[in-house]
C-alpha cells in the first residue's frame, strides 16, 4: 500500500531546517533532524538512510530492538535516539541500541540509568523531560521540579545533554518551547530537543538544538 511513495520530502525538510536556521542567526546544520520512524514500514525508512541520513528517533526500545540492529548492519554510522517513555527494566537493551535518551523523567529512572552506566561502563547522553504544560497524563518533571532534578541528575554523574518537552497539542507551542530554553539557559545546558512535524521552525527560531522530525519527512504514520 506504500508502493506509490517518494522519499521526496527529506529534501524539503532539510532546506526549511537551513531556511529557519539562517533567520534565526544561527549556523547552517547546527540543528540535529532527528528523523522520527517510529511505526512506519521499513521501506520508507530505507529510503531516508539511502538518502544518507543517520539520525533517527524510536519512541519505543521493543519496536528500535526489532528493526535497528539489521539497519545497523546495512548502514554505516545510525544515531538512535530514544524519545519516548523508558521503564527502568529497558534501561540495559536502551543502553544497547541509542545514543541519546530524551526521556529521563523520574528519579528512579535517573538512578537505573547511572547504575547501569557504571556497570557498562558507558552511557548514552540524556536529555531531562520536562512536562512544560503540568499536563497530568503527561510524562516530564513540573518546571518548579525542574532545577533540582537536574542538580540530581548530575549528582549522580549522568551526561546530561540537555532538556526536550513535547508541548501541549492545543496550546502554542512557542509558550512551552521559551520556557524549557529558559530552564535549559538558568541551568547551564544548552541542549533543547523541541520541535516535530508541525512546530520545528518556531523551535529553531527559541533554540532547539534537536528537533523530532515523523511524519513530514516519512508520511503519516498507518497505526491501521
Ligand atoms: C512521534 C513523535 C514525534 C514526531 O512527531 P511528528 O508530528 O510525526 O513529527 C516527535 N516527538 C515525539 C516524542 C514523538 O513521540
Amino acid at each position: 500500500m506504500f508502493e506509490g511513495y517518494k522519499p521526496v520530502s527529506l529534501e524539503q525538510i532539510t532546506a526549511r531546517v537551513q531556511k529557519a536556521e539562517a533567520d534565526a542567526g544561527r549556523n547552517i546544520g547546527s540543528v540535529s533532524v532527528i528523523a522520527v520512524s517510529k511505526v512506519q514500514p521499513n521501506s520508507r525508512v530505507e529510503a531516508v538512510l539511502q538518502q544518507g541520513h543517520q539520525v533517527f528517533g524510536e519512541n519505543r526500545v521493543q519496536e528500535a530492538a526489532g528493526k535497528w540492529p539489521k539497519f545497523r548492519e546495512q548502514f554505516q554510522n545510525v544515531e538512535l535516539h530514544l524519545i519516548g517513555p523508558l521503564q527502568t527494566n529497558k534501561v540495559r537493551q536502551a543502553f544497547g541500541l541509542f545514543q541519546s535518551i530524551h526521556s529521563v523523567d523520574r528519579p528512579k529512572l535517573a538512578n537505573a540509568v547511572a547504575r547501569i552506566a557504571q556497570e557498562e561502563g558507558h552511557c548514552p547522553e540524556v536529555f531531562i523531560q520536562i512536562n512544560t504544560g503540568e499536563e497530568p497524563q503527561k510524562a516530564g518533571v513540573l518546571p518548579m521540579d525542574a532545577d533540582s532534578f537536574i542538580n540530581d541528575c548530575r549528582g549522580l554523574d549522568l551526561p546530561v545533554r540537555g532538556l526536550m518537552c513535547i508541548p501541549p497539542a492545543d496550546e502554542e507551542p512557542s509558550l512551552h518551547f521559551a520556557l524549557l530554553a529558559k530552564i535549559a539557559t538558568r541551568n547551564g545546558l544548552d541542549g533543547l530537543s523541541m520541535g516535530m512535524s508541525g512546530d520545528f521552525e518556531s523551535a529553531i527560531a527559541l533554540g532547539a538544538t534537536h528537533i523530532r522530525v515523523g511524519s513530514a519527512i516519512f508520511g503519516a504514520r498507518d497505526y491501521s
